[in-house]
């Protein structure tokens, strides 16, 4: 069932910048002080006076009291600009729990995430719930990015690996080994990935390829979900 979307005021607690161009905020809720989310779902933070910009969670979905989220400040714009500019104690404003970009009540065997860039915010938050439900089944995990200066969460991925013999995943640096779309056909055989369940989340160019792989390959739609971080204001 999903949460209607209500306003939030909270506090920012942390903020991290995790490579030049990302960072990790973690805000403590404060009126009100809770919120139930499910994990996959965005809220739309107030970067100027009713002006919102959509950001997934990456926390935990059994954490109510704060939230995290990842943001690319690469650029100019009024959400990239407001994180800039924001300290640690600053009020900020959001709305949430938004979207339907959540893992199914029925799980398949078989997960694989693709992610580019900040397109990992909704899966660290599905990987804990995966964790939570004791998920006893093959999780692949598809990161694209530019080069390793910009990678982030490699301890977190790696601790999980270390953790789970089942999860595998895979750095897809575009200026390295290639792009994740052409990284992850090479490294899956899509013929045997019928009943696979793919999620994918970041540039809508690469979701429009990936999709259209797999499409193309004999993945059925209804096992393809995904989550484009369109730049247009919400
Ligand atoms: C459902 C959903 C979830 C999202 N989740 C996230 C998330 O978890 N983390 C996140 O960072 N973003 C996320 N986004 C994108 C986010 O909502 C903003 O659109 C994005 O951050 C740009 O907003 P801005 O105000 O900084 O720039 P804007 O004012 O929208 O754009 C200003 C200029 O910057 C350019 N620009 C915008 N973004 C980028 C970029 N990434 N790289 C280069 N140029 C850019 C635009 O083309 C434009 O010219 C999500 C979007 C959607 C729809």
């Amino acid at each position: 069932m999903f949460i209607r979307p209500q306003k939030f005021e909270a506090i920012v607690a942390k903020k991290d910048y995790l490579n030049p161009n990302t960072v990790e905020l973690t805000l403590n809720l404060h009126n009100p002080n809770s919120i139930d989310f499910q994990s996959g779902q965005f809220v739309s933070l107030e970067v100027a006076e009713n002006e919102y910009r959509a950001y997934s969670i990456s926390s935990e979905e059994n954490s109510h009291s704060k939230i995290r989220l990842l943001i690319e400040v690469s650029h100019s714009g009024k959400g990239a600009d407001l994180v800039k500019r924001i300290n640690v104690e600053e009020k900020i404003t959001f709305i949430g729990p938004s979207g339907k970009f959540t893992l199914p009540n029925e799980l398949p065997n078989k997960i694989v995430f693709i992610a580019t860039g900040v397109g990992f915010a909704p899966f660290e938050s599905m990987l804990h719930k995966l964790e939570d439900l004791k998920f006893s089944g093959v999780i692949e995990f598809f990161f694209g990015i530019r080069n390793p200066e910009n990678l982030f969460k490699e301890e977190y991925l790696k601790k999980y690996s270390d953790q789970n013999n089942l999860f595998k995943y895979y750095l897809c640096f575009s200026q390295g080994i290639g792009r994740v779309t052409k990284v992850l056909p090479s490294k899956l055989d899509l013929s045997r990935e019928k009943n696979t369940l793919f999620l994918i989340c970041g540039n809508p160019n690469m979701i429009h390829e990936m999709n259209d792989t797999l499409i193309k390959n004999g993945i059925n739609e209804k096992n393809i979900l995904h989550e484009k971080f369109t730049y247009a204001a919400i």
